[in-house]
């Protein structure tokens, strides 16, 4: 059925993990607090038009890499296929990964269109659709302040903001006029997300899960989008910074990473090594063998 790594007791455990801010840090976002001669390797994991967007540390790469052939590592991200199609872990292929919000499940890289048509069918129920929500959307905001507007994969829409300007209340009454349609509101640094509450990491996280044979899944995430998914999982880890911490966001098996930034990499990586270990341990491979 799978061809998903199992540790050498045969358990198969499944990271979900989200990326921005989570596993991977654009430079704005490193909030490194070390001085520069003590500051931490860093390893480009993305190019936006011949320049590197995006990093996370040398050490978070390494055990990335090693936590890849004994677990199976599945990025679960709001990002859009292309925009998920330009990260590359150095060591790593995900065999899966959760695209456009859950919108869509990629098998080595390409779209599992069965698994589109029903995201596609659930969000149908929704009281606005997505030229709706565009149109509202584009009353409601000014040049002045919403740089960039954007369509996700055809599934969702977000602007990008001018955080100074952006007027005072905004973020809640839009909040209001989209829950009242069956749509959220995430707010990620200079990004406000508008998405279709059926359309969701979580629902994208158990399929996968079931889909290979997972029996013990841990998560990271550190915004509102990744709240279900880190709840559904077996245990979870946050960053100490994001929309998650903004609203200060805490849930009994999710624990809090020490450290803020892209050092929080380190430490979320560090804790996949210990859960996986620990998972481990708690099936020793002479009692798996004698089932
Ligand atoms: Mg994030």
């Amino acid at each position: 059925m799978t061809s998903a790594p199992a540790g050498t007791n045969g358990r198969t455990t499944m990271i979900a993990s989200d990326l921005d801010r989570t596993l991977i840090y654009s430079p704005s976002a490193l909030q490194l607090a070390t001085t520069d001669e003590t500051s931490p390797n860093l390893v480009s994991v993305e190019i936006l038009e011949g320049r590197p967007h995006s990093f996370t540390s040398l050490t978070a790469t390494r055990r990335l890499a090693e936590l890849a052939r004994i677990a199976t590592f599945v990025p679960t991200t709001t990002r859009t296929m292309a925009q998920y199609q330009r990260v590359r872990f150095p060591g790593v292929t995900p065999k899966y990964a959760i695209t456009s919000n859950g919108g869509h499940i990629l098998v080595d890289g390409q779209p599992d269109e069965a698994w589109h048509r029903s995201t596609e069918s659930a969000i149908a129920a929704c009281d606005a659709t997505l030229a709706d929500v565009k149109h509202e959307l584009r009353a409601r905001s000014q040049e002045d302040w919403a740089i960039k507007r954007r369509v996700g994969d055809d599934l969702f829409c977000y602007i990008v903001v001018d955080l100074v300007r952006l007027p005072d209340g905004f973020i809640e009454s839009w909040t209001q006029w989209c829950g009242e349609r069956g749509w959220k509101v995430s707010v990620q640094g200079r990004k406000i997300y508008a998405i279709p509450k059926p359309l969701s990491k979580e629902r994208a996280v158990l399929a996968v899960a079931r889909r290979v044979g997972a029996d013990h899944v841990v998560a990271a995430g550190d915004g509102a989008l990744d709240s279900g998914f880190l709840m559904a999982a077996d245990a979870g880890i946050r960053p100490p910074h994001g929309e998650l911490a903004a609203l200060g966001w805490e849930h009994p098996t999710v624990r809090i990473a020490d450290r803020i930034g892209v050092l929080a990499a380190d430490d979320i990586t560090a804790w996949f090594a210990e859960q996986v270990q620990l998972a481990s341990s708690l099936f020793p491979a002479e009692v798996v063998a004698a089932q």
